[in-house]
């Protein structure tokens, strides 16, 4: 943008738009060696961002993998590197691991010293409003557990995420036409976000939009991981497809997509329940949805009959194909989200 751009954009005075770019251009966070070509008059100074100007790393950490991704000032994903490691906060070498893949991204994603904003660590589980401690974490069985002990391998600051909350948040950080969304994550297990005006929505006590644990099966429903029966969870965690080709999900939406009735079935059950939970969020909070995890990734060539089923539900004028959406993060948003929080925390101070 040329400096006039800025100050009309801005509605700022020359002077102040002046003074604020010779300060971030002291600080190395913009440039100003191009020129933007007018026609006619002089070519007028080209003002840019340095999106690699600092960098932040987010890793998500779940019962077999550790995966960690490099994030720059406009949410994209520099890097990412996957590891296989067995969840257990007890082994000294896991933790160490940990530190391990810290220290490889920054080094392959070449980020210095003074440009890592800091390292977001994104768990299942819920999280201490501080980013400090673990206050329910029965799928990995880590409650209770601390910054402190999962990071003592990591010498930046560092933070712990619910990997939810972290998905949904960078889903919607990177549109900012979304102002209001439901996040549902559908992997292992069923998790959820609620983002209201551009910010999570945590509640009172950190469990705002685990809607991996809404009763909807009132009679006979399986068991659920925290004890009781009947959660959306039993009905729409990946493992619910999945089952059907040994753990395999590729594999189940080939075989869905090759015409195999069995597969056909499942899906049918399974949409099904996710069409009534998407119903039941839009006419609670009137917000868009979007669907992420393990199965969002492969939802985009199922979302026409998604949106007959929760149309059909609707007595309202609104059409799903306005609110629901699949994720743009097909991979990784949970590590990528945990990682904008230190960008969000940079750019709120500069
Ligand atoms: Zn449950």
């Amino acid at each position: 943008m040329s400096k006039q751009d800025l100050v009309v954009a801005l509605e700022l005075s020359l002077p102040t738009v002046t003074q604020n770019l010779e300060y971030l251009k002291r600080t190395s966070l913009i440039d100003s060696s191009k020129k933007i070509t007018n026609t006619g008059g002089r070519n007028a100074t080209a003002f840019t961002y340095l999106k690699k100007a600092k960098m932040a790393i987010g890793i998500y950490i779940t019962a077999h993998h550790m995966n960690g991704v490099a994030v720059d000032l406009s949410g994209d994903v520099e890097l990412v590197i996957k590891k296989q490691a067995v969840f257990d906060l007890n082994s000294d070498s896991y933790l160490r691991e940990l530190g391990e893949l810290v220290e490889k991204i920054k080094e392959e994603a070449g980020i210095g010293e003074k440009e890592l904003l800091g390292v977001g660590i994104s768990v299942p589980g819920l999280i201490s409003d501080d980013g400090e401690t673990v206050i329910y974490g029965r799928t990995l069985n880590f409650t209770g557990r601390s910054k402190e002990e999962i990071c003592k391998y990591i010498p930046y600051p560092c933070r712990l995420v619910h990997d939810s909350y972290a998905a949904g948040y960078i889903e919607t950080w990177k549109d900012p036409d979304v102002r209001n969304a439901f996040y549902i994550s559908l992997s292992n297990s069923v998790g959820g976000s609620f983002i209201v005006d551009h910010e999570i929505y945590a509640g009172d006590t950190q469990k705002g939009g685990e809607i991996g644990h809404m009763a909807v099966v009132p009679e006979n429903g399986e068991l659920c991981y925290c004890g009781k029966y009947g959660c959306f969870d039993t009905v729409c965690r990946a493992g619910k497809l999945d089952e059907y080709t040994n753990g395999n999900l590729e594999e189940f939406f080939h075989r869905l997509g090759a015409g195999d009735e069995r597969a056909a079935a499942l899906w049918d059950v399974y949409l099904d329940h996710l069409a009534s939970a998407i119903y039941n969020i839009r006419i609670l909070f009137d917000c868009k949805v979007i669907l992420g995890g393990y199965v969002g990734a492969y939802i985009g060539d199922y979302l026409e009959d998604l949106y007959q089923r929760v149309d059909e539900k609707n007595p309202f004028e609104d059409k799903a194909e306005d609110y629901i959406f699949a994720c743009r993060y097909k991979k990784e948003a949970s590590a990528a989200g945990a990682a904008i929080f230190f960008v969000d925390e940079f750019l709120s101070d500069i």
